[in-house]
């Protein structure tokens, strides 16, 4: 199946207030779709949406094959296919980073714990974290913990990646080690749907951009470059104005 999710006319409010508007998207298998707006305008609401943390007004949601439709048990299928990094990294802080790890896979997916914890030491050398297995979450700074974080979503096998700012509360010089993590699991042929501010980041790693502003998607391409060059909108022509990237 080609199309791992499949947004149509998604409409989305809290009580008289409207946050996402007809928003119709497709993401294909192997893709990197990077979402872009201002604050506020429904990114994170649509992510949320996209594995049933939400209940939508009206629209369909269909990801890897299952319609989204948060009183079906259809969900649950669903997160096992989803995996999702937000901006907080929620460890277990009483658990060390292996423990953390290895907890979905062990509880969620029966997997047996010599393997689980095989495939967890394999991940985490990927990321760097080789000698970080037997820390707990308070003896790690925030990019490693976000890095564990990132691990304990691949574990899972997802088909789908969700990642909702993940580098928003990081001090500077942490940035760029999850980035490069992110670039990776991008270059490997992972399906990756991307919420993020860092711009110069956006741009090496989309395969396609979507501009949202005020709950509705504003403007969507491929071309990439000529997005960050010459937006076509003179709304995202202000957004990009008030960054500052190379
Ligand atoms: P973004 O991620 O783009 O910053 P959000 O999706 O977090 O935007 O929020 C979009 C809008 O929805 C905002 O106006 C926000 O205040 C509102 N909102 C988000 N979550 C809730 C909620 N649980 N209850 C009520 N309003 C919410
Ligand atoms: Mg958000």
């Amino acid at each position: 199946m080609n199309e791992l999710i499949k947004v149509d006319h998604l409409h989305k409010s809290y009580d008289q207030n409207t946050v996402l508007r007809d928003i119709n998207l497709t993401i294909n298998k192997g893709e990197v779709v990077v979402i872009i707006g201002p604050s506020g305008c429904g990114k994170s609401t649509f992510l949320r949406c996209l594995n049933g943390l939400e209940t939508i007004d009206s629209g369909h949601i269909e990801v890897c094959g299952h319609e989204v439709n948060t009183t079906s048990k259809e969900i649950y299928k669903i997160r096992q296919k989803v995996g999702m990094v937000f901006q907080s990294y929620d460890l277990f802080p009483h658990k060390t980073v292996i423990e953390n790890i290895i907890l979905a896979p062990l509880k969620v997916q029966k997997r047996n714990r010599a393997d689980a914890e095989k495939e967890a030491i394999e991940l985490l050398a990927k990321v760097g974290l080789s000698d970080k297995k037997d820390y707990y979450p308070r003896q790690l700074s925030g990019g490693q913990k976000q890095r564990v974080a990132i691990v304990r979503a691949l574990i899972m096998h997802p088909d789908v990646l969700l990642f909702d700012e993940v580098t928003a509360a990081l001090d500077p010089e942490m940035v760029h080690e999850v980035l490069q993590t992110m670039l990776e699991l991008a270059k490997n042929g992972s399906t990756m749907l991307i919420v993020t501010h860092e711009m110069a980041f956006a741009r090496a790693v989309a395969d396609r951009i979507v501009f949202f502003d005020k709950g509705d998607i504003v403007e969507e391409t491929g071309d990439v470059k000529a997005f960050f060059d010459a937006p076509k909108t003179e709304r995202a022509k202000n957004f990009l104005k008030t960054f500052t990237y190379d």
